[in-house]
């Protein structure tokens, strides 16, 4: 290495996409201002992600982003779609596979799903970030990095005027996507069903509107003779895009490999097929490639580096599990840097990133996978293409196993469970309840770890501390002398006597 200017910075982030800015603003929130490099000069120019999960508004919902996210969502897509599947918009309808994003969510969130363009919510991402105090440089690559054991040395470009510099970093969060050259260089692998195929992305204008007149739909797959894929339009149903999958008769050599053709031709016929208009005007946009895979990291960590998002588990689009999980890679290592950095915990609690993180990412990928080959290619349906679990058991029911939890998950239950099942259990997400000033329970430890108490409990524990009132303390499973660690990421790290509490703490914060 040359003569390089250092810069010094607690946290370094590569990747200022999705996970990488999520995870800049639950580090700022909780005081710690990281330093996001981007290779690319702004946020996504591609809407991608589209479909989100209710654990992720509630990730966002704590960073004070909720409201703008709701009305920016609304403008684009309306609340509440359903995602149904059909031969063509214009012609039958196959499944109705979930009829409003919403019902039943109610009483498990103070949050909805929401449907949104990657590249209208990155913006809202990057401003919060910005605005809570993170650094943010575009057109800036990491060419290499050193960990050496105390700290670690991160090479990065200026892409404008070629210039090397030195930063040197407390931990690194690579965020750098599904290639992630972080992963590659750490000689981390992955596993799992590995290659679907190799999709592509048809971003078009066309006036689809007598086909969407009076449905509300979030998600079209569309299965017929000529593609599988799905359709994700906008509000107004004259601007939107259609993701092909397979191409023609499955049995045939070329079927997986659509991006071997990308003429406006071929563009074009694909979209009049999905439409099932055969003459529909349509203007193409923009074609993206890209492949469907379900695979997960054989690793989350090395060292002081971390991998989150697709960097860390890549999944096909099919239950819109791939942008949402890394939110919550994201919201789960976020605190625990912060509080290491800070002196406020052992390095020990960032071993729980691993232990917590990658069996819900193994499952997530299953997941999606099942969902994958029960959606778009119903022929490959095997004795081993596992069930789907619900909505709900996927989104909001992880169940941690890690030196972070006291009594959590036991060591045969899967990574995620109902939360019906879980109740507040260690391990689990705090259960929903309202408080008369307007917050959820799910809110409470949003600035960092918290202790909840039932009505007759106290303690000496240094945690800023809340009373619930009886409901909420029930539907958190305390009794009137009981307590609970909240974890800023929504989940309870400790359940028990209020006597308990201060030994409980230690325990968390020091594995
Ligand atoms: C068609 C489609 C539909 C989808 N729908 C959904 C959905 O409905 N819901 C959902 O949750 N997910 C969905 N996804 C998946 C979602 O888009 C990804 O999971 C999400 O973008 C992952 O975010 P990320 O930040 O981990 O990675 P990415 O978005 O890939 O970002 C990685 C970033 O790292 C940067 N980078 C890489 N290397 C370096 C380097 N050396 N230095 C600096 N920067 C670097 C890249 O430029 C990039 O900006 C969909 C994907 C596709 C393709």
């Amino acid at each position: 290495m040359g003569e390089y200017a250092e810069l010094d910075c607690p946290a370094l982030v590569v990747g200022g996409s999705l996970v990488g800015l999520s995870a800049a603003c639950f580090l700022a929130v909780q005081g710690v201002r990281p330093l996001v490099i981007e290779k690319h000069a702004g946020t996504s120019i591609h809407p991608r992600a589209g479909y989100f999960h209710i654990g992720t508004m509630e990730a966002y919902r704590r960073i004070g982003l909720e409201a703008a996210i709701s009305e920016a969502s609304r403008a684009q897509f309306g609340p509440d779609g359903g995602i149904n599947a059909v031969e063509s918009l214009a012609g039958r309808e196959l499944a109705r596979h979930v009829p409003d994003i919403n019902a039943g969510v109610a009483p498990y969130s103070p949050c909805r799903r929401f449907f949104m363009t990657q590249q209208s919510l990155e913006p809202l991402l990057h401003d919060r970030a910005a605005e809570l105090g993170a650094r943010l440089r575009y057109r800036t690559e990491l060419v290499g990095f050193e960990d050496r054991g105390d700290q670690l040395f991160a090479e990065v470009r200026d892409l404008e005027n070629g210039e090397v510099n030195r930063i040197r970093t407390r931990y690194m969060i690579a965020a750098d996507g599904n290639r992630s050259p972080v992963r590659a260089a750490l000689g981390i692998g992955v596993s799992g069903p590995g290659w679907l195929s190799d999709s592509i992305t048809i971003y078009f204008r066309a006036d689809c509107r007598p086909w969407l007149e009076g449905r509300q739909l979030g998600v079209i797959y569309v299965v017929n003779a000529d593609q599988r894929g799905f359709f994700r339009f906008e509000a107004g149903g004259t601007r939107g895009f259609l993701a092909v999958n397979t191409l023609g008769d499955l049995s045939l050599p070329d079927a997986k490999d659509v991006s071997g053709d990308l003429s406006p031709k071929r563009c074009m016929a694909l979209v009049r097929s999905a439409v099932g208009v055969p003459d529909l005007a349509v203007e193409l946009e923009d074609v993206a490639t890209w492949k469907a895979e379900a695979v997960c990291a054989e690793a989350y960590r090395k060292g002081r580096v971390f991998l989150a998002g697709d960097a860390a588990h890549v999944v096909p689009p099919t239950g819109g599990f791939g942008g949402n999980t890394g939110v919550q890679d994201a919201a789960n290592l976020a605190w625990k840097l912060a509080m290491v950095v800070k002196g406020e915990a052992g390095a020990a609690l960032l071993d729980s990133y691993e232990a917590e993180r990658r069996p819900v990412g193994q499952l997530t990928v299953e997941q999606a996978h099942a969902r994958y080959i029960r959606r778009v290619v119903p022929e490959e349906i095997t004795a081993d293409t596992p069930e789907m679990r619900d909505e709900l058991t996927m989104e909001i029911g992880q169940y941690y196993r890690s030196g972070a939890v006291i009594g959590g998950r036991g060591e045969d239950e899967p990574a995620c469970m109902h939360p019906d099942a879980t109740q507040g259990h260690p391990g689990s997400r705090i259960p929903h309840a309202w408080l008369e000033d307007g917050r959820s329970t799910a809110d409470l430890a949003a600035a960092g770890l918290t202790l909840l108490l039932g009505q007759d409990a106290g303690s000496d524990c240094t945690l800023p501390q809340v009373r619930l009132p009886v409901d909420a303390a029930t539907a958190c499973g305390l009794g009137p002398g009981d307590a609970l660690i909240a974890r800023p990421d929504g989940f309870v790290a400790w359940r028990g006597p209020a006597s308990d509490a201060v030994a409980a703490l230690r325990s968390v914060i020091a594995p």
